[in-house]
């Protein structure tokens, strides 16, 4: 995408993003606060979560609040509990990124570990959707909110061995249409991003085989994931959008 942002893109907007500990969302928590955000950030990894923040004090004098949420044993109770304590510091957001996701296991439909199954499904629809409801409220403080889920190719085309995870994705994209049209004529707007191969822990762990060299850095698809959040998309809603148009989608191993 050829999308030249204003260095001020995101003043004064305040965005949550989850699985900001490492890949994708730790480059676009990175990359939010120097387009001008303030950044919320969910993970389940302390530590890592810990060193994402200092990264952003060192880049931005900012120093983000970062919060612990296991998306594979959140329940619509610890969900709320959190919203509540990111509402004591926080008058609103502007913005969420869903971009957390488990891959689980590429293998054919017959062999797919029924335990791994539910737990893909927990952490990219269930847990999703319980934070979500909990933090609506807050998203519709916003005089603009952006409500952004993370799908895949195989969220909108099966393939063979994608399993689980392909199944969360079109769960994940049917959430986004539900919603965006249940808000249409509110100030949120909902839509959703395929990444397209990126080179992060889970392509290689889906794609072993493949030279991460010939896959775009997580910085380098940032293009989309900042104009979903800005103001130049404020009347897009109810759509998928590729970070990587007209990228081949590859075959598991
Ligand atoms: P990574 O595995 O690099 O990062 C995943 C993030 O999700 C990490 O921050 C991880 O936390 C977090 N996470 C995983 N499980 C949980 C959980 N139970 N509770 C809370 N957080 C959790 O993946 P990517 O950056 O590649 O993926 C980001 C998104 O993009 C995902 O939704 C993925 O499905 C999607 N995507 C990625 C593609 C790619 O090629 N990379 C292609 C298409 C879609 P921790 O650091 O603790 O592990």
């Amino acid at each position: 995408m050829h999308y030249q942002p204003q260095k001020d893109l995101l003043q004064d907007r305040i965005i949550l993003v989850t699985g900001a500990s490492d890949g994708i969302g730790r480059e676009a928590a990175l990359t939010y606060s120097r387009y001008g955000a303030q950044v919320v950030l969910l993970g389940r990894n302390e530590e890592k979560l810990r060193r994402v923040a200092q990264e952003i004090t060192d880049a931005s004098g900012e120093t983000p609040r970062w919060y612990t949420l296991d998306l594979l044993t959140c329940t619509p109770e610890s969900c709320a509990e959190l919203a509540q304590r990111i509402a004591a510091h926080y008058p609103r957001l502007d913005g969420v990124l869903h971009n957390a996701g488990l891959l689980g296991e590429v293998r054919p439909m017959d062999e797919q570990d029924p335990e791994i199954w539910q737990q893909v499904m927990q952490v990219n629809v269930n847990g999703t959707f319980f934070l979500t409801q909990a933090l609506l409220p807050l998203l519709l403080k916003s005089e603009s909110g952006s409500l952004v889920f993370t799908s895949s190719s195989v969220g909108r085309q099966g393939r063979a061995n994608w399993g689980a995870y392909a199944a969360s994705k079109f769960a994940t994209e049917g959430m986004m249409q539900v919603l965006a049209e249940e808000y249409q004529t509110r100030h949120l707007r909902v839509n959703c991003i395929n990444p397209g191969g990126t080179r992060t822990g889970m392509r290689a762990s889906a794609f072993p085989t493949e030279d991460p060299q010939k896959l775009k850095t997580p910085a380098e698809i940032m293009p989309l994931y900042l104009w979903l959040m800005g103001d130049d998309s404020r009347r897009k809603t109810g759509m998928t959008f590729d970070a990587q148009p007209g990228r081949k989608p590859g075959i598991s191993q």
